[in-house]
């Protein structure tokens, strides 16, 4: 249906502007490959932005 299709970009565009002012939608990852504190990351579900670093605030619940 065209309405749908309507709601969908809208839904999409939300989402980039949401991206474009820093509020991205984390969701906390591991790298298989590195050990330790360095293997968490975070990325975006929506636009596949990656963050470092976080873990560099003290040991957290996952060592
Ligand atoms: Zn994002």
């Amino acid at each position: 249906m065209r309405t749908e299709r309507l709601v969908r970009r809208a839904y999409r565009l939300r989402s980039w502007v949401l991206c474009r002012l820093g509020r991205h939608l984390w969701a906390r990852r591991r790298n298989p490959e590195v050990g330790g504190r360095g293997a968490l990351y975070e990325d975006c579900r929506r636009c596949g932005t990656v963050r470092m670093g976080w873990g560099d605030r003290g040991p957290g619940p996952l060592g």
